[in-house]
């Protein structure tokens, strides 16, 4: 039988591309171009490079099911040794060669007469393509605070997702902005070489306490390193027993209370100072944000060259910042740890879909797409932990996994010469939609706070099924969902 070979363009070179990369380079496609702006793969992990950058998800289940590492040094591996196993991940599965680094996509186009996308890229080249997968991440574009004044401050301003390694904070006063899973970390990292350290917060978080820098149990690396299969049970295990992060996240139960209490307690704990406690309580049920984790952010708060200030900021002098309460705050360095515009996505890059039809226009009211992955009006093309992915309640490894076999199958059919342009229906997008409203009724994420899991339009941009929902949904192709045309060209029809 016939078979023609599709050109698959994947742009980015971070977890979900790096999964898509292995999982069609397994199915047999050979044309595989991996697209990655960055100088290196392993997105967030190449991006964020910040002091203290530790994974809070334990390095066993937050890895490659088909790439196990039994040797972590850590129960929680630093930012650096997870950017390490990316590039050998890369060189052992043979990705290297299809992966183009420091080349950054502009646009795509898709052309109705051919139904061929061109990609193009910052340099000026065009690559044609029949798919396009874009892996282009959640926490991807630095979101910057807009503060009077921050331009004119006379010492050193870094985002953590832009860390500047000549700037120097030892022996200086820092300010670090932000209270999230980075700001916590960074102040921890900070606080023992600063002079100073003020700690902006303008809204606290609930921070879980676990013994993050604990290394992995003694034997753990021999054992796994020389039973593969015992490895791959305890990852199906951990995988397994991680069910328990979406159920606690979606159903208001006793796991879910427990937690919460875990949470209060962790607070209660380990700041005895009722007023500093008070400051640091959230007006929000924990868990509703993504959740905080640390072993040390309350030690290092009460540290006494470490300070507190939840006053609102007013503005930035040259010198220092100002908050409401007309004090000024005098700091050498400006950390900003204030997140991410995850809503973004493969944004600013240009999306044209069929009939001209932009990625703006389309997601004008908030990003949708079907099942995590495809987006009605642009047909062959394809999200890999787009909308809706579970950010923080499965694996993205194993949800990135999970979507690129699923779009294996679209593409071996259009290999096959049974269809030539696949597009998603906007009623099955829509009826995708109904599900999700319904279901993130319950969940934690929507009893009332404010955090990057909501779109401007005040939807919550994340999976509210669990893991067996996610396999369910996409595990095979559901042809009903979609507009499926086979090519009238016999010419597009023939092996390339
Ligand atoms: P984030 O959770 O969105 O937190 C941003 C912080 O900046 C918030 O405290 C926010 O305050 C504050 N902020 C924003 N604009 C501000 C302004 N103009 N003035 C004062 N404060 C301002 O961002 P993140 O900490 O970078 O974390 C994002 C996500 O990255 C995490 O939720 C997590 O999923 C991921 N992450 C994971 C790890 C890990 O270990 N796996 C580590 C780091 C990050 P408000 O709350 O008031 O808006």
């Amino acid at each position: 039988m016939s078979r023609r070979e599709p050109r698959i363009v994947i742009i980015g070179a971070g977890v979900a591309g790096i999964t898509a990369a292995h999982v069609l380079k397994k199915a047999g496609f050979t044309d595989l171009t991996v697209l990655e702006k960055g100088a290196d793969v392993g997105g967030v992990w190449y991006w964020n490079r910040y002091p203290g950058l530790t994974c809070d998800v334990p390095s066993q289940i937050y890895q490659f099911g088909w790439a196990p590492k039994a040797d972590w040094s850590k129960l929680w591996a630093s930012g650096p040794e997870i950017q390490r196993y990316h590039r050998d991940v890369v060189e052992r599965a043979g990705l290297a060669d299809l992966i183009r680094c420091n080349v950054e996509v502009t646009s795509a186009v898709f052309d109705d007469k051919t139904g061929e996308w061109t990609v193009t890229t910052k340099g000026g080249e065009t690559i044609p393509a029949d798919f396009v997968l874009c892996a282009t991440g959640v926490l991807e574009n630095p979101a910057f605070p807009d503060i009077e004044g921050l331009d004119e401050f006379a010492g050193d301003v870094v985002h953590t997702a832009r860390w500047d390694d000549d700037v120097v904070t030892e022996g200086k006063r820092i300010a670090v902005l932000g209270t999230g899973s980075t700001g916590v970390q960074i102040v921890s990292a900070l606080q023992p070489g600063a002079e100073r350290l003020t700690h902006f917060v303008r809204s606290p978080q609930w921070v879980l306490w676990a013994p993050m820098k604990l290394p992995q149990l003694p034997g753990t690396a021999a054992i796994l390193g020389r039973l593969p299969k015992v490895h791959r049970r305890v990852y199906r295990g951990l995988l397994w027993g991680s069910g328990i992060l979406p159920d606690i996240a979606l159903n208001p139960n006793w796991r879910r209370k427990a937690v919460q209490g875990y949470a209060r307690f962790s607070l209660l704990s380990q700041v005895r100072d009722r007023a500093l406690r008070r400051k640091l309580t959230p007006d929000y049920e924990p868990l509703c944000k993504r959740q905080v984790i640390s072993g040390t952010y309350y030690r290092a708060i009460q540290a006494p060259n470490a300070g507190l200030v939840t006053d609102a900021i007013e503005k930035i002098t040259p010198t220092g910042i100002v908050t409401a309460d007309g004090v000024e705050h005098p700091v050498d360095v400006i950390v900003l740890a204030t997140g991410f515009r995850a809503h973004d996505y493969m944004r600013p890059m240009e999306i044209t879909g069929a009939d001209g039809l932009t990625l703006d226009k389309a997601w004008a009211n908030g990003p949708r797409a079907y099942r995590m992955t495809a987006i009605p009006g642009f047909p062959n093309l394809f999200t890999v932990l787009g909308p809706n992915s579970p950010t923080g309640s499965i694996s993205l490894q194993h949800s990135a996994e999970v979507t690129a076999k699923y779009l294996a199958q679209w593409i071996e059919q259009w290999s096959r010469g049974d269809v030539d342009r696949i597009e998603v229906t906007e009623e099955a997008t829509d009826r995708f939609y109904e599900q999700v409203a319904e279901a993130m009724g319950p969940t934690v994420w929507n009893t009332g706070c404010n955090s990057w899991y909501f779109t401007e339009g005040g939807t919550i941009d994340l999976w509210p099924f669990d893991r067996k929902t996610m396999e369910q949904m996409l595990g095979e192709p559901d042809p009903v969902d979609f507009t499926l045309v086979a090519s009238p060209s016999p010419a597009r029809r023939v092996r390339r």
